[in-house]
């Protein structure tokens, strides 16, 4: 999970493509041409793929764990809707599994952001239960969420 003071909405870029795509072609945006489809589908995974790689390579500089994370099954999903869930507006990404959840379209992604949500994966990969923790330890000082801001700090490039 991650929050930060900044609490401003990001505008919604592929949004707003894809919906000036359905108007242009006259259809929703689910039956827009196969061509346009591939190519916004593809620069998302390429971006994806990015984030990922990046924020990989940093936590490979990390001895936090003795296995590197594994990424192969993770994928990062623009989902502002879940953050749009009571509890959740505070957050602009959250893990779940081999999910990475993010607000912002991810073109405005930070690599900093995934590298804390990967933290979360790796951990989770480590300590399968560590989400537990939050039941007792709560949010702001959990040991695990503390560990993904550590690995941020530590891993960001100078
Ligand atoms: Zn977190």
């Amino acid at each position: 999970m991650y929050q930060d003071g900044l609490g401003h909405e990001p505008v919604t870029v592929v949004g707003s493509i894809r919906s000036r795509v359905a108007v242009y072609t006259g259809l929703s945006s689910r039956a827009a041409s196969a061509d346009t489809v591939n190519d916004y589908g593809a620069a998302v995974i390429a971006r994806e793929a990015e984030l990922l790689r990046a924020a990989a390579a940093r936590l490979a500089t990390l001895d936090f764990y003795p296995r590197p994370v594994r990424t192969g099954r993770v994928r990062i999903v623009h989902a502002p809707w879940f953050f749009a869930l009571p509890g959740l507006r505070r957050f602009h990404g959250y893990e779940l599994g081999l999910l990475i959840l993010v607000r912002a379209p991810l073109d405005e992604v930070t690599e900093d952001l995934v590298t804390h949500e990967l933290c979360h994966v790796w951990q989770l990969q480590h300590r399968p239960f560590f989400w537990l923790s939050y039941l007792w330890q709560g949010y702001r000082d959990n040991e695990f969420e503390r560990e993904a801001r550590r690995a941020v700090e530590l891993s960001r490039p100078r």
